[in-house]
């Protein structure tokens, strides 16, 4: 059998990926059309696709990367440890270095008593243990009919058949048999899309209050968690009013309901903090973390709980577990990622010198024509297309029409954005320099006056009655 390698031209190696890759979120006969893009190699926050076309990356990844890439200190941990001890598990009470070393080290970094880590391999796998880490929580705490979670519409926690019910992303349920019994949804804080002729602030709390209408409906006894991301990502990075996340927190306080911060894109430095939690004062009682924790250079996530409630899962054998739970290797480059965040001050320059370049320029394109609002904290941002700004007017063509055509004409323009719906976003590498912010900006706003001409062209600036 030939070898498979980047040298193949780019034809066959796509013929060869559509012929034996089922893709993730990939429509599979656009894939036999047009071929997938060949990622070959990356540095900093540049991509080389196999045609050595470059693209500056302003999704990290998928919203992970943000040490950037091509960091040759984590490779050579990860050599090291795969010749010290490639696995070992972390079930039958037994441990090793590299799993001690980062539990310790998330315990130093988590705000308040977040002071204990189960570990999983990815953000699905660390939200599926939280449905079964509250259950039985409540149940050691002689409250077993504590079962509900409460989530969001449009929220993104996973794609595993637990993470995925507690999303609420409505065309991942209608695949499936989701959500799973005794998962609720509410709606989301996003004021552009929903908010009406609301007050934004006002907007803010009425969302926030439908959770305590939903836990009188199901009954505080009834309800163990609520869930959160502190900031919406997958759904089109929604930015909540500042009247949310308190009114959150005093009603979850108030009926004695775990409150959940899915910090699995907020996390490590990504708004500007360590975590979104402290962006946003909150005190969560479970945070689940993933993608910034490695920077994505190894699959690792965890649910890191409260001294209380470590205290009282130590009542009982919690029979959960994986393979790979604190596997040494994924450990071992998460701590050195962790290391070269802090040490050369990454988190700390994107929240006090990067994000403020970056909110002045990225506010900058809300005066395109085709941009409705431009929003943005810390290194995560998006923008609403409109066919009317005026009106907040959505499009009459699908959902997701005028967004695709504009990440392509990003793409033409040697730059990674990517759209949900018509929302564009961006999570560009915590070591962005203001050079590439500019860089950036420069490219969106090209891509968006393609996206105009064609949209135009195509008959498609016109508003959904
Ligand atoms: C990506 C994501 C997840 C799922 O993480 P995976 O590692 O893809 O399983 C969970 N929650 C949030 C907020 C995410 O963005």
């Amino acid at each position: 059998m030939a070898m498979i390698s980047n040298h193949m031209p780019t034809a066959e190696l796509q013929a060869l990926d559509a012929a034996h890759h089922l893709h993730p979120f990939t429509h599979g006969n656009d894939l036999r059309k047009k071929g997938a893009r060949v990622i070959t190699r990356a540095k900093g926050v540049t991509l080389t696709d196999s045609e050595g076309n470059e693209f500056l990356d302003a999704m990290a990844g998928l919203w992970c990367v943000n040490l950037g890439y091509g960091r040759e200190e984590l490779a050579e941990v990860a050599a090291r440890q795969m010749k010290e001890l490639p696995y070992y598990n972390t079930f039958f009470q037994t441990t090793h270095v590299p799993v001690i070393a980062l539990a310790r080290r998330i315990a130093e970094l988590t705000p308040g008593d977040l002071n204990h880590v189960f570990f999983a391999s990815s953000g699905s796998e660390a939200n599926d243990t939280n449905i079964r880490l509250v259950r039985t929580y409540w149940e050691q705490k002689g409250k077993p009919s504590k079962r509900a979670i409460i989530s969001r519409k449009n929220a993104y926690h996973g794609s595993s058949m637990g993470s995925a019910s507690l999303g609420g992303m409505a065309a991942m349920h209608a695949q499936g048999g989701m959500p799973i019994p005794d998962i609720h949804h509410i709606d989301q804080p996003y004021w552009w899309g929903e908010g009406g002729d609301m007050d934004f602030e006002a907007f803010g709390l009425a969302r926030a209050r439908q959770l305590e209408e939903k836990i009188l409906e199901l009954g505080a006894e009834n309800v163990g968690a609520f869930i959160g991301e502190p900031v919406q990502g997958a759904g089109g990075v929604i930015i909540p009013p500042a009247s949310y996340w308190p009114e959150i927190q005093r009603i979850c306080a108030e009926h004695d309901i775990l409150l959940i911060a899915d910090e699995v894109i907020c996390g490590f430095g990504r708004t500007g903090k360590w975590f979104g939690s402290e962006t946003y004062d909150i005190k969560p009682d479970i945070m689940t973390i993933a993608k910034g924790l490695s920077s994505g250079y190894q699959p690792v996530g965890g649910s890191v709980v409260t001294d209380e409630i470590a205290e009282v899962l130590d009542g009982c054998e919690f029979a959960h577990g994986y393979t790979y739970s604190g596997h040494p290797v994924a450990c071992a480059v998460a701590l050195e990622n962790l290391r070269l965040l802090e040490e050369e001050g990454i988190v700390t320059r994107a929240g006090s010198e990067t994000a403020p370049y970056l909110a002045e320029k990225w506010a900058g394109l809300a005066d395109h024509p085709l941009v409705g609002e431009a929003v943005i904290v810390g290194l995560m941002g998006s923008l609403a297309l409109t066919p009317d700004k005026a009106s907040r007017a959505k499009f009459a063509a699908d959902p997701g029409t005028a967004g695709l055509i504009c990440r392509e004409e990003c793409f033409a323009n040697n730059l990674i954005m990517r759209h949900v719906g018509d929302r564009m976003v961006i999570s560009p590498p915590l070591v962005i320099t203001m050079a590439e912010v500019d860089m950036l900006i420069e490219r969106a706003w090209r891509a968006l006056d393609a996206a105009h001409k064609r949209l135009e062209a195509e008959g498609l600036m016109k508003a959904a009655s």
